[in-house]
């Protein structure tokens, strides 16, 4: 088996806490790793984000247009379709990339005969940043060129402050921010959760266009109380759908739909808990690990364990730090005696 640089350095750069943590307690006989977390980080006081229900999206890909058009990204056209779409008439991106902040996937078995079916069925997924409560990216980043708004939690990118290291692209446990390896200067891509329409109190492109309401804006904590509701839900019933921001204030109100639940969606809410929770939530019926989305994932966020780590070396380095003045003093003092003599 190949394993990329790329790869690598991702396994690499997460398995550091881990680690250093082992080197600690090995070592210096430190206390355990987890002892060494510092507390989880709150959510941000007015948390928004976006629900995408699997169930609801018919795949249409409107969202991903309206993603490149609302923030200036061009086509996007893979190696392997050159053949036929060699001079980019077709915007055909088939995974996130430094021309793609936000892509529908689609998984597929056997047959493919029935929607959000995991056996002989296929579903969608929506791809983009989910805005953790407690980002790796802004952890890892040297220069505080990403960074978590405190009140809205929006997690952003600052190109003019970034040095292009891509640590937050190794970081990342959802292979979120893409590096633009094709500008000279390169660049850190990802999702901004639309923050210039917000600011205009106009709705995140994706969740503005979505027909169906699949990809549905609001607070994070009227988010996860929908999905809740929806994961409650059993197929047959009728029930309404909304659209747009489910608190009907950016954009305004909008009409959403009535509609039988046609599939059983699955107890479980991404993103609810995983790595300290995020922003952009998501359920299904289709588990998320056959969405490719990483579901064996501790409750806390890495950096919870990696900060935690730096801060315990930090304060452990105080004593030895005086200690080596101290000695530095003496031998000092002793070599002046010594000239003196
Ligand atoms: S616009 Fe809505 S229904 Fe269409 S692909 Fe995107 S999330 Fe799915
Ligand atoms: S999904 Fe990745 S890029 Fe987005 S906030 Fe979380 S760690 Fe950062
Ligand atoms: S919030 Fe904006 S940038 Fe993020 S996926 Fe939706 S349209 Fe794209």
């Amino acid at each position: 088996m190949s394993v990329s640089r790329r790869a690598f350095l991702r396994t690499a750069v997460r398995g550091g806490a881990g680690a250093a943590a082992a080197a600690c307690t090995a070592v210096a006989g430190a206390p355990a790793a987890t002892a060494l977390q510092r507390p989880p980080k709150p959510a941000a006081p007015q948390a928004v984000g976006l629900l995408y229900d699997s169930t609801l999206c018919i795949g249409c890909k409107a969202c991903v247009t309206a993603c490149k058009d609302a923030n200036g990204m061009p086509p996007d056209v893979s190696p392997d379709q050159t053949a036929w779409n060699d001079a980019g008439q077709w915007d055909t991106p088939v995974d996130l990339s430094a021309r793609t902040l936000n892509v529908i996937k689609v998984y597929t078995h056997g047959t493919m005969a029935a929607k959000d079916r995991e056996t002989d069925g296929f579903a969608f997924v929506k791809r983009q940043c989910l805005h953790c409560t407690d980002p790796s990216c802004v952890s890892v980043c040297p220069v505080s060129a990403m960074t978590k708004d405190p009140v809205s939690g929006i997690v952003s990118h600052d190109p003019d402050a970034c040095i292009g290291c891509r640590y937050c692209v190794l970081s990342c446990p959802f292979g979120v921010p893409r590096y633009d390896y094709n500008d000279a200067f390169g660049e850190i891509k990802k999702c901004q959760l639309c923050k210039h329409r917000l600011a205009e109190n106009t709705l995140p492109a994706c969740a503005d266009v979505c027909p169906t309401g699949a990809t549905l804006f609001g607070p994070t904590p009227d988010l996860l109380a929908e999905a809740k509701r929806r994961t409650a839900l059993t197929p047959g019933e009728r029930t309404h759908f909304p659209r747009g921001d489910i608190a009907g204030t950016v954009g305004g109100p909008r009409d959403g739909h009535e509609a039988t639940v046609h599939a059983a969606y699955l107890p479980h809410i991404y993103g609810e808990r995983e790595l300290g929770g995020t922003q952009c939530l998501a359920v299904s019926a289709v588990p998320f690990d056959k969405l490719n989305l990483p579901t064996n994932v501790p409750d806390n966020g890495y950096p919870t364990l990696s900060e935690g780590i730096q801060h315990t070396l930090y304060a452990g380095m105080v004593g030895p730090a005086a200690l080596f003045a101290g000695l530095a003093y003496l031998a000092h003092r002793t070599a002046r005696d010594h000239d003196d003599d």
